[in-house]
């Protein structure tokens, strides 16, 4: 076995969010080889598998992980003209550096955004009106179920609002993405907070590489930054029907929304957090609503996992029975 098997792990040392119990049983994997090696392991023992990347997006729960907790380690940058092709286990932010320095567009505005390359696949992630959908030309990944490597081409991702085949199949893992870039583009200004501070420092047409500063600069003012934990956006924002967002624009005329394509209506998870339920900067003990955002929850030293647990659960009963919508997590629970 080229795999090195440890057990009891602590888990709360690999998620950002830095609470949680053990995995019964962690494994780094360098390879599609070394993931197949320990799928084979978790099948002989019948144990349940989870798929680790950065744990900027996952919960873990004060019991910990009665399985195999697989944390992805695969490496690897390929440029081939504007085609990337990046393994996994990178650390996404480094590759946006990277792709930036290269002068190419298309995940600018995705800057800073923690985690890995294949935790950014799952989730599409998301940010200042831009998805890592529009980039993703490809994504190779493991099905467990067959133990065959399948490329899926973007149209057969099934790419949503913090959605994929990846997310909702959890017999898929990512192994790579090929990554479909831009060698001239124009910046993506269009969202709210962008214009802003273009507006604020008088900048007209900002490069490829001021672009992913500017993003940095509003990034790092408004959202958390380390020692505190956080897992980012706890919950997504709700998307509604346009009947019901008639109903709530009645009782909160001031609602922020988005109006989508499809006749549903994206509601501001964090406006409706922040002004109906005035959850912005709540604090019990070393738990707490960020106060700049009140999406994000906190763990500002040694709250535990079901303190955490417990406030979410509080807020969206609170959205639930002032407005009837339903809050969905963003952060995975483990
Ligand atoms: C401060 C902060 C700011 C954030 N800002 C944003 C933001 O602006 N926009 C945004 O969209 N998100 C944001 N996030 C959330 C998070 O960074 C992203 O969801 C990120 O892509 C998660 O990647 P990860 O590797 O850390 O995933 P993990 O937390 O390790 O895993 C998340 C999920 O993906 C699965 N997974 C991970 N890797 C693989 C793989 N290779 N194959 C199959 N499944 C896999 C896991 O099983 C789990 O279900 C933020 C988080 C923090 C802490």
């Amino acid at each position: 076995m080229n795999i090195h098997i440890e057990e009891n792990v602590n888990l709360a040392q690999f998620t950002t969010m830095r609470v949680g119990g053990n995995a019964r049983f962690f494994v780094r994997v360098a390879s599609a080889n070394e993931l197949k090696e320990a799928v084979f392991f978790a099948r002989e023992k019948k144990l349940p598998i989870f798929v680790l990347g950065g744990g900027s997006n996952t919960l873990v729960s004060g019991t910990g992980f009665p399985g195999l907790v697989m944390k992805i380690e695969i490496k690897g940058v390929d440029y081939s003209g504007t085609k990337i092709v990046v393994g996994a286990g990178e650390v996404w932010d480094e590759v946006v550096r990277d792709v930036v320095a290269h002068n190419m567009w298309g995940i600018e505005n995705l800057s800073l955004i923690p985690g890995s390359v294949g935790g950014a696949v799952v989730q599409n992630v998301g940010a200042y009106g831009m998805e890592a959908r529009e980039t993703i030309f490809s994504v190779e990944a493991l099905d467990t179920k067959t133990m065959a490597i399948k490329t899926f081409l973007n149209s057969k991702c099934e790419f949503g609002y913090r959605e994929s085949i990846f997310k909702k199949n959890k017999n898929l893992i990512v192994l790579r993405t090929t990554l479909d870039l831009k060698e001239d583009s124009t910046p993506r200004t269009d969202y709210e907070d962008v214009k802003k501070y273009l507006a604020e420092q008088n900048i007209s047409a900002p490069t490829l590489s001021m672009m992913r500063d500017i993003i940095i600069a509003i990034r790092t003012a408004k959202l958390p930054q380390p020692p505190l934990g956080t897992a980012g956006s706890f919950f997504k924002n709700p998307v509604v029907s346009s009947e019901q967002y008639e109903k709530i624009k009645k009782a909160f005329p001031e609602m922020k929304a988005y109006i989508q394509g499809d006749g549903t209506v994206k509601l501001s998870g964090a406006w409706l957090l922040d002004h109906v339920g005035r959850w912005k900067g709540v604090r019990t003990g070393d738990v707490g609503v960020h106060e700049k955002q009140a999406l994000i929850l906190v763990n500002y030293g040694s709250a535990n996992a079901d303190e955490i647990i417990l406030l979410a659960s509080e807020m969206k009963k609170s959205i639930k029975e002032k407005t009837g919508v339903t809050l969905e997590e963003e952060v995975v629970l483990l």
